[in-house]
């Protein structure tokens, strides 16, 4: 039987219409939460994202701030702009997109935003929060494989999990959001030795790894969830023809297009899987509903707001 399809553009839309309903709450106090987005240089990439993020705060009625200081910006600069926001009070969120120019001291400006402000949860502060189970920010992308798992009834306490991927923004905050969530949590990574053997004890499967179509079906067991975070481009015919042979509404899309985006998992993965998400449509939709959901969290936890907390949390 064909595994379910987790629909993340729904269960985004969900959240989103819980968030505004929030947001109309919170107008009612006389607040209305703020985001700042500090976008960087030209990064056609980047500036994707931040149109959708700042486009999210509009229907969501969050209000949002760019900031686009020039690719030739220094450390020093970015520095003093994010003192300034982090001093803001009308500014609950300040969320520096990723990547920055090779001059500037990533890790530095990460460092300087406010933790309370920290909408993207990659301060060290809020990484402890999780790890200790504190209220804090967690990163938008875990947060949304979680939400996927949550409302969509996946059983996770006691179940194997295994996440594919150690990085700070999705592999290792998604295992100890698991772990958290009582699952039995393994980590892999590109030294972990035969990964298909160890992927397969997964009840729910995690692939944030960058590499398309890397978990084929000797890596699932049979009825197991698959939550694929990967976004890959590919834009080789046959690397496409190797994976969406047959399949005629991508073909027709890459025949357009010239590209498509594929997760880290094989489609023909779908075929054993229990649950699975699609690229696109997946956990894509999430992060950006995640975004919105911690810039309103952030702004109540500053404020102090009594304002009821989401149903389902
Ligand atoms: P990183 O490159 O930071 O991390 C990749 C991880 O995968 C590393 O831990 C690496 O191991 C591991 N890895 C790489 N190759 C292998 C391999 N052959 N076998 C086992 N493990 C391997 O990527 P990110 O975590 O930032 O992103 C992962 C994917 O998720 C990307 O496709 C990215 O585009 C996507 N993404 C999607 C988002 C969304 O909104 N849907 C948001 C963020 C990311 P090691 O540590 O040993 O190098």
């Amino acid at each position: 039987m064909p595994a379910t399809i987790l629909d993340g553009t729904k269960i985004a839309q969900e959240i989103r219409v819980e968030i505004a309903a929030e947001v109309r709450d919170l107008a009612a106090e006389g607040l209305r939460p703020g985001l700042a987005v500090v976008l960087v240089g030209h990064n056609p990439a980047s500036e994707i994202y931040v149109r959708g993020k700042v486009k999210a705060c509009e229907e969501i009625g969050i209000s949002s701030e760019k900031l686009d200081p020039p690719e030739s910006v220094t450390t020093a600069e970015l520095l003093s702009l994010v003192e300034h926001l982090n001093r803001r009070d009308d500014i609950d969120g300040i969320l520096v997109q990723l990547p920055l120019p090779p001059q500037v001291d990533a890790k530095k400006v990460l460092l300087t935003v406010d933790p309370a402000k920290d909408v993207d949860g990659f301060h060290p502060m809020n990484v402890g929060f999780l790890s200790t189970q504190r209220p804090g920010l967690v990163p938008c992308t875990p947060a949304g494989v979680m939400e996927i798992l949550k409302r969509s009834n996946i059983p996770i306490v006691g179940r194997e999990a295994v996440v594919v991927g150690r990085s700070d923004i999705v592999g290792k905050p998604a295992a100890m959001l698991l772990l958290n969530a009582n699952a039995t949590v393994t980590v892999c990574h590109s030294r972990t030795h035969d990964l298909p053997t160890v992927c397969r004890r997964a009840d729910i499967l995690i692939a944030a790894i960058g590499r398309a179509g890397m978990i084929t079906r000797e890596f699932v067991k049979q009825g197991a969830t698959v939550v694929d975070v990967g976004m890959n481009t590919i834009t080789d015919p046959r690397e496409f023809q190797r994976f969406f042979a047959g399949n005629a509404k991508r073909e027709e899309a890459f025949r357009k297009k010239g590209s498509t985006l594929i997760g880290d998992v094989h489609p023909e993965v779908a075929d054993i899987a229990g649950a699975i998400t699609p690229v696109p449509g997946g956990v894509g939709p999430l992060t950006i509903a995640m975004l919105m959901f911690n810039t309103v969290k952030a702004a109540k936890m500053r404020r102090g707001s009594n304002v009821r907390e989401p149903s389902r949390r």
